[in-house]
């Protein structure tokens, strides 16, 4: 039996399928499923000349209020597979399976490597896109090939991780080669009987002093628990969730920055927090430089505000458009960069401006 061909939609708002929630409508927009939808898809917004978008679970999304005239298209690949190799399984999965749903699958199946990216919001085909990471874990680690339909010659092409250009919240996906590559499924290696990855402090906390080492399913659950408490993890009733989560990356210094950085602290009385998983690449946390620049957690301007959890969370206080998240953004940038002479950079994708 043929597969229903996907249906092209017209006007349809954007707002709802992003996890800030604000922005205007697509001009078209399509949900695809298959390899075939996506080549039907790009045909038709070739031959209409229609810029494209690709959209995935929303969560690291700022949609402009006039939204995208253009070509909308969701991926919403399904399936996982699993082969062993070696001791290690390779676990792949279409670009749109749930990221937290594929991790769940994965821990449920005693493998080890993504356990602490639990709670990530979004899809699996968003997640080489800025090397998604949490708690002492990146993608790029456990990544092995990416499948994607190359749109500079509408060719099925996969790259080997090594092609990706993976470093921190980076990859040819969201620089040097974005828009080009459609991801349509992604391949991991992911370690049988291994030990959950403890290296973040958050974590070593919430175990401190147990005896034993904590199983996947445990560090799942404690990863999950530790970033509701953040409102990094959606919840319908939590308003802080409301966000495409951390606002801003953490920024990389060079040696006379830092020192700069260092000497202005000291001016105040501060001291820069040194956080072992940042000072190593002297990465600097955005967080304390955005809570010292006067805006303190749960801080409000109109409908848009910072979370009361998490400094670096921008949220939509419930009727807020993009222009109001954005001139948030640009205050907080503005005071951080006049305090600190320290430039933050977004690290959600801003569409359609
Ligand atoms: C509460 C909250 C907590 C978060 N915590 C973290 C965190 O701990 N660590 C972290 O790294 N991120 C975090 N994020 C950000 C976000 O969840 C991730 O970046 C996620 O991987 C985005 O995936 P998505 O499917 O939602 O992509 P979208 O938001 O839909 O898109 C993001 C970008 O990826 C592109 N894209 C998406 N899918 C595809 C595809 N199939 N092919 C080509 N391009 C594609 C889009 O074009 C866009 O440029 C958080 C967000 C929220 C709301």
């Amino acid at each position: 039996m043929q597969a229903e061909k996907a249906k092209i939609q017209e006007n349809v708002p954007l707002a709802p399928l992003t996890t800030l929630g604000v922005g205007g409508q697509a001009r078209f927009f399509v949900k695809l499923r298959s390899v075939r939808d996506v080549e039907d898809a790009v045909a038709f917004a070739q031959a209409k000349r229609l810029p494209l978008f690709v959209l995935g679970g929303g969560s690291n999304l700022v949609i402009s209020d006039q939204g995208w005239d253009g070509l909308v298209m969701q991926i919403a690949i399904p399936g996982m597979d699993e082969r062993q190799e070696q001791g290690k399984a390779l676990f792949e999965a279409g670009a749109g399976v749930d990221w937290d749903a594929f991790v769940a699958h994965c821990v449920a199946r005693g493998y080890a490597g993504v356990e602490c990216m639990s709670g990530i919001p979004g899809s699996v085909g968003g997640t080489p896109v800025q090397n998604v990471g949490a708690y002492g874990q990146e993608v790029s680690e456990t990544i092995v090939s990416v499948l994607t339909f190359d749109l500079g010659d509408n060719r099925v092409r996969e790259l080997k991780a090594a092609e990706c250009g993976f470093s921190y919240r980076t990859s040819i996906f969201n620089t040097s080669q974005r828009g080009r590559y459609i991801i349509l499924r992604v391949s991991y290696s992911l370690q049988a009987e291994a030990k959950p990855s403890l290296r973040y402090a958050d974590l070593q906390k919430y175990f401190a002093g147990r005896d034993g080492t904590p199983s996947l399913a445990e560090t799942r659950e404690a990863v999950r628990k530790i970033r509701a408490s953040k409102g990094m993890l959606i919840s319908p009733g939590d308003p802080d969730s409301r966000s495409a989560g951390s606002f801003f990356k953490n920024p990389i210094l060079s040696a006379s920055q830092h020192e700069e950085l260092t000497r202005r602290a000291s001016e105040r009385n501060l001291q820069v927090p040194n956080y072992p998983a940042l000072s190593q690449q002297r990465k600097v946390s955005a967080a304390w430089l955005v809570e010292n620049s006067g805006f303190k957690k749960g801080y409000v301007k109109g409908n848009a505000g910072i979370s009361s959890k998490h400094a670096l969370a921008i949220v939509n206080r419930g009727a807020a458009t993009a222009a109001d998240i954005l001139a948030l953004k640009d205050e907080i940038q503005a005071r951080v960069e006049q305090i600190w002479g320290i430039h933050l950079e977004p690290e959600p994708i801003l569409v359609g401006f």
